[in-house]
């Protein structure tokens, strides 16, 4: 596995957040999860792409990052909470 350094200073990168979710809830096929390192040295954080690691939703089937909610399952929540009232 190749080390993460710093363009900038050549230090080793430490990761910051792993598997984020980046891009809107609502365009779910243009998300992408990165990993996010940070300089420890001059704060420049560089991402990089996450292995997806996708667990089933049991309720609807749709595949998601097991460190979120559903986005389908929050989607119709929120749709039945706006015909309730
Ligand atoms: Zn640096
Ligand atoms: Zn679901």
């Amino acid at each position: 596995m190749a080390e993460k350094v710093c363009p900038v200073c050549h230090k080793e990168l430490k990761l910051k957040e792993a598997d984020y979710p980046m891009g809107s809830a609502l365009f779910k096929a243009d998300r992408v999860h990165v990993d996010i390192y940070e300089c420890p040295e001059c704060e420049r954080v560089e991402l990089f792409a996450a292995e997806p690691k996708l667990v089933k939703c049991p309720k609807c089937g749709t595949l998601h990052s097991p460190k979120e909610a559903c986005a389908v399952c929050a989607l119709n929540a929120g749709l039945d909470a706006e015909v309730v009232k």
